[in-house]
């Protein structure tokens, strides 16, 4: 059976020589493992097409519920994010994030658009980096079926009042009248708080047009990593090694 999707590619991991297996993320089938056969020698017509990165439109066999690659091109290739080792490590944590969270056969059309989107902006450098992960994070985890209840008050039913507090293991927001004081919620200001809804509930064709003070990008910053660790239960290396890097530039 002949199939054509289009998709890119998240992992790559080398087989003897010349062949490798790649994962990738596609709208119709969520993630798939593709076997690539022949297309690490630089005369392979698939050789860009099958690299990390790369988004590109592959014609596929299926066998035995094993994906082959028949043939491949490439649409548009993220090469620029190779070239900068911050937005490498950032785009590593994104497909890790992916790969985690999104099963095979699944339809995947949502995190498909935000993913590609994400990589275009990374690339051409037009937003922080802290706000694309912020919202790859929180709007991934919308998508997926994980959005928190940030309608209004968890208690009260009251939309806002100046300062309100998130708890990010349950994923709620208590008003200023309604918090107790306990567990492990974060006062949010307004601006925040409008972000977040904003990031859950918006358009994804304006998801990236919203201005925070920098005060404001790290408190939504670490809203939005902790919700996403907290309710996948994973730890990722890639973050590590991201965190890691951000500080060793930050200080110089
Ligand atoms: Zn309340």
């Amino acid at each position: 059976m002949l199939i054509t999707t289009y998709g890119i590619v998240i992992r790559e991991r080398n087989v003897g020589e010349n062949d490798k297996f790649i994962d990738v993320l596609t709208s119709d089938l969520g993630v798939i493992e593709l076997s690539a056969k022949g297309v690490k020698k630089i005369t392979s017509k698939s050789f860009s097409s099958a690299q990390l990165f790369a988004y590109s439109k592959f014609c596929l066999n299926k066998k035995n519920d094993r994906y082959y690659i028949n043939s491949a091109e490439p649409v548009r290739i993220f090469y620029d994010i190779r070239l900068d080792v911050e937005n490498f490590a950032l785009a590593s944590y994104f497909c890790d994030i992916i790969l985690h969270t999104i099963t095979s056969e699944q339809s995947a059309k949502s995190v498909t658009r935000l993913f590609l989107n994400s990589m275009h902006f990374l690339e051409k450098g037009n937003h922080t980096r802290e706000l694309l992960k912020s919202v790859f994070e929180l709007r991934l985890m919308s998508d997926i079926g994980m959005m928190p209840d940030i309608v209004a008050c968890h208690s009260c039913l009251c939309y806002q009042t100046p300062l309100m507090y998130f708890k990010i293991r349950k994923g709620t927001i208590f008003c200023e009248n309604c918090y107790n004081r306990s567990g492990d919620a974060v006062a949010i200001n307004t601006s925040v708080l409008h972000a977040i809804r904003y990031i859950c509930l918006t358009d994804i064709e304006k998801l990236w047009s919203f201005k925070l003070s920098e005060e404001a990008q790290q408190t939504l910053s670490y809203i939005t990593e902790n919700y996403l660790l907290s309710h996948t239960e994973r730890h990722f290396k890639t973050l590590d090694f991201y965190k890691e890097l951000e500080n060793t530039f930050n200080e110089q």
